[in-house]
């Protein structure tokens, strides 16, 4: 169930519903605020209980994580996936590799992760260092150990509509999106950004839910015209709060993907999104913020995608697994 806080011109309320609130003539309610940690925190115990399960049948899902150099922001976001991992009862088995590996070393240690069957799942952190070929890294990964689901065979299989490892941050949005408007079909959606992790697969899975989809990029014309159609509004852009408040269709469901480290005036830096959440959350029906919206929801997919690739290798494609 998600929280809601709604305010009136005239002071604060809170009310607690799961449905969209409903916009009347002479008080202006603000969103539901999404709230992205708890709706994490549930995914993350539903995963701890199905590994638990697994473990009386001799299976402990295992993931390969693979960090190459010492970029601070992905060594932060490894250190998080692990421990994470560790607490959903996930066995991780770690390469760190100096930033001078090459194309051809990383291919060959992905070939032994893919050959161990004690790895269900891989991940390569990105970015890789400049001089890495990266599409060749991702694409030696075994597609069914490709728990990120970049590898093009689940990026095909999602647009053909057939079984895929979906990415993690997208199916994450679905997962947002989902706590406020079970039903889909026939909502226009718009997501705005087109890129393979999380634009295109986004609008596929919104596709999949029966949206009328529209994908928006960085030549895309009149943009507040599209914005204003869209029931549902993702925004994957990466430039903070560039999505303003007064575009968005009044009662839209928004899911704010970015993550945009801007200065907050005092010399210090703070983590702002794509939408302009402040003017936004006045008009749209639901809002993720930024942070505690889609970010946390991120891992836990990837913690989801890891279960399932463990029991499709051990028990078989056709076998039961965790579903959203
Ligand atoms: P990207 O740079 O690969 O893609 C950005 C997209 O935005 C491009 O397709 C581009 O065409 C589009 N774009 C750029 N300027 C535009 C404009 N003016 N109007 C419309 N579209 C425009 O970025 P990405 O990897 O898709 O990530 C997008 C954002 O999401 C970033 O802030 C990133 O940090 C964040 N992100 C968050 C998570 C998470 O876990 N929450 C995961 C991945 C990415």
């Amino acid at each position: 169930m998600v929280e809601s806080a709604s305010q009136n011109l005239r002071g604060r309320i809170t009310i607690a519903t799961s449905q969209p609130i409903v916009f009347c003539k002479d008080i202006h309610l603000s969103a539901h605020i999404i709230d992205g940690r708890a709706a994490a925190e549930r995914l993350r115990r539903r995963v701890a209980e199905h590994t638990a399960g697994l473990k009386p049948q001799g299976l402990i899902p295992g993931l390969a994580v693979v960090l190459v150099g010492e970029d601070p922001a992905s060594q932060i976001y490894v250190g998080s996936k692990t421990r994470q991992a560790t607490e959903a009862g996930i066995r991780h088995f770690d390469h760190r590799l100096p930033a001078t590996t090459s194309t051809a070393e990383l291919i060959a240690l992905v070939r032994n992760l893919n050959a161990n069957p004690e790895v269900h799942g891989i991940l390569v952190q990105l970015p890789l260092p400049a001089g890495v070929d990266s599409a060749a890294v991702l694409a030696t990964i075994d597609p069914e150990k490709d728990v990120d689901g970049f590898h093009a065979m689940n990026a095909g299989r999602l647009a053909l509509g057939e079984p895929a490892t979906v990415p993690c941050t997208p199916l994450g949005c679905l997962i947002l999106i989902r706590e406020v408007m079970s039903d889909m079909a026939g909502k226009r959606a718009l997501v705005i950004g087109r890129s393979n992790i999380v634009g295109k697969p986004m609008a596929q899975l919104l596709l999949q839910n029966d949206c009328t989809v529209t994908i928006a990029h960085s030549k895309t014309r009149d943009l507040p015209a599209l914005c204003a159609e869209a029931e549902i509004l993702v925004a994957a852009v990466g430039r903070p709060r560039s999505i303003e408040g007064g575009w968005i269709r009044p009662g839209a469901v928004v899911i704010d993907v970015g993550i945009n480290r801007i200065d907050d005036g005092s010399g210090k830096s703070k983590v702002v999104g794509d939408v302009d959440y402040a003017t936004a959350v006045t008009r749209a029906g639901a809002i993720t913020p930024v942070p505690g919206g889609v970010g946390p929801m991120t891992i836990a997919c990837l913690l989801l995608n890891t279960v399932n690739a463990a029991i499709r290798q051990r028990l078989g494609t056709n076998a039961e697994t965790l579903r959203i």
